[in-house]
């Protein structure tokens, strides 16, 4: 059960994500959250220097895809700019979005990572399907009150993964 929950990396910020380590574990494509892990969950314009970033990402040779439980127009216009596919209200942690998302890319869940600010969503979901999921904090505090919910819930089990040391 916390195995599903306990994510592969969890680096400081998106930033912070070691391309060369992803290289290394035969990683070629990322599928990416959207909301509070590339922009704001209160906007709806990606940051220049994290548009940069990602745009570096995509030029390293890495195939990228957006899987959010968002909603189509919202999703449909960030993908666009960094002219990516994506797959909105995905419903994670169901299974069906990740698994379009590598369809389009072509790619296996071996060959995959997940970045995502939940450990409810995105952790689960890519676990769920064998990806590398790496856990990244949300770049805003301002969240669906859901979601503030659900931070309590992940504190709760960050505890006990670092208790059993299946964390740091
Ligand atoms: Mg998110």
């Amino acid at each position: 059960m916390y195995q599903l929950l306990c994510p592969d990396a969890m680096p400081e910020s998106l930033f912070d994500i070691d391309f060369d380590k992803l290289t290394d574990l035969g990683i070629k494509g990322i599928i990416f959250d959207l909301d509070n892990t590339i922009i704001p969950w209160d906007s709806s314009e990606m940051c220049p220097d994290i548009c940069a970033w990602l745009t570096e990402v995509l030029g390293k040779g890495f195939k990228v895809s957006i899987v959010s439980n968002n909603w189509h127009s919202r999703v449909r216009k960030i993908a666009n700019r960094l002219d990516v596919p994506f797959v909105a209200r995905a419903y994670k942690p169901a299974k069906f979005g990740f698994r379009s998302a590598l369809a389009t890319m072509e790619l296996g869940p071996e060959e995959t990572a997940v970045v995502g600010d939940q450990l409810f969503t995105d952790v689960l979901g890519g676990n769920r399907l064998g990806l590398f999921t790496i856990w990244v904090k949300p770049l805003t505090r301002n969240e669906f009150v859901g979601t503030k919910i659900k931070r309590y819930m992940e504190s709760w089990v960050v505890r006990r993964l670092r208790a059993k040391g299946l964390i740091r």
